[in-house]
């Protein structure tokens, strides 16, 4: 059987799935917008055992709220084995970590500057590069524990799998997008930071740059001083990982024919069952990717048959939104929320159009849980 749980971690992303048979363990992003609770780390804590192992960590991008509570994985289980991120430009991963530095969240400058130093030399590091491809061709599969380096890169669209095992396959597209993180830039700028300079020098936050432009970027990133509001935190990323975790190919369809969907809220108050019965197993992970931009249809052509759930991204924003995909209906659509989230997320439109088109929208907030086994 293989478990799938969409975590309550709020306004955030936090998923797993669990090979039960060998105790093979997959996550796709670890982040809350605000880690520093300590219900939110128990959260991450307690969903693994102590001799526990991360076969692959996915991280989908570097905002903060997709990857805010790694240490706490880290510190939770025996090892993260390896980590499946997205290949920054050097320019982008420059800024982002001097974005960092910034705010004080130097384990988060870390991360994204040097991945390999912030987990350690037990886990290898697997860069997904960057495309702009509309369709995923045939790619032969990767078996991951082949890979002997401890930092090597792969194509976008590369079926990941752990040994063949259950015929499972992970595929990784990192989409690249150009506009998503300008809108921030624009902003520094307006305030007169010298985005230039932060994308070019590793070093700019140590010796180029003064308290009160430091406060600028804080006050830009927390929607503080004239940019007054929700700010932008988690969207200062111009990447974002999508993920198809299911069956290598079609004529397993027999293989894995039944599904069943637990949702649970505040533990006992209500308990919902969605009996599937479907041979759509497959789950596609979307992170805050934005679906305007990416035909997901199109993309995962060769394996749409076989997903039955989307994971809804940027926390259900309006504008990632496009219900195109959706329109076939039967589709199990959890997004992750926090219970009090300042962006207003998700958007009333896209759950009644996810509703309109025979869909089931699923909240996961800070008490709610979505769970899924497959058999
Ligand atoms: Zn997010």
């Amino acid at each position: 059987m293989i478990e799938r749980i969409f975590h309550p971690i709020g306004q955030g992303a936090f998923y797993s799935e669990r090979h039960t048979s060998c105790n093979i363990n997959i996550v796709y992003d670890c982040g809350t917008t605000n880690p520093r609770l300590l219900a939110k780390q128990r959260v991450v804590s307690q969903s693994f055992r102590k001799d526990d192992v991360i076969h692959i960590l996915f991280i989908s991008h570097f905002d903060k709220d997709h990857i805010s509570l790694i240490d706490t994985l880290k510190k939770a289980v025996k090892k993260i084995e390896r980590v499946v991120l997205p290949l920054l430009h050097d320019e982008q991963k420059i800024f982002l970590s001097n974005i960092y530095k910034a705010l004080g969240q130097s384990r988060l400058a870390k991360l994204v500057s040097d991945p390999n130093d912030f987990f350690g030399i037990e886990t290898q590091i697997i860069g997904v590069r960057p495309s702009s491809d509309t369709e995923i061709g045939e790619i032969p599969s990767l078996n991951v524990l082949e890979i002997n380096e401890t930092r090597t890169e792969i194509q976008s669209g590369t079926p990941l799998t752990i040994n063949g095992f259950n015929d499972w396959v992970y595929i990784p597209f990192n989409y690249q997008s150009k506009t998503r993180s300008n809108e921030f830039q624009n902003k520094l700028h307006n305030e007169g930071i010298d985005v230039g300079k932060l994308k070019t020098y590793p070093d700019y936050l140590l010796y180029g740059i003064t308290d009160v432009e430091k406060k600028k970027i804080i006050g830009v990133y927390n929607g503080r001083g004239i940019y007054k509001g929700k700010g932008v935190s988690g969207n200062i990323n111009e990447n974002s990982m999508f993920l198809y975790s299911g069956p290598s190919c079609k004529k397993d369809l027999h293989k894995h024919s039944w599904i069943r969907g637990h949702y649970s809220c505040d533990l006992s108050i209500c308990y919902i069952d969605i009996d599937c019965h479907s041979h759509r197993v497959a789950c596609l992970y979307t992170g805050d990717g934005d679906l305007n931009k990416v035909d997901i249809r199109k993309l995962y052509g060769r394996y749409w048959d076989l997903i039955g759930t989307i994971q809804i991204p940027h926390h259900g924003s309006g504008k990632s939104f496009k219900a195109t995909p959706f329109d076939k209906g039967g589709f199990l659509c959890p997004m992750s929320v926090g219970n009090k989230n300042p962006y207003r997320h998700p958007s009333p439109i896209v759950i009644s159009e996810l509703f309109l088109k025979r869909n089931f929208p699923i909240l996961v907030t800070e008490d709610s849980t979505f769970e899924e086994d497959i058999h």
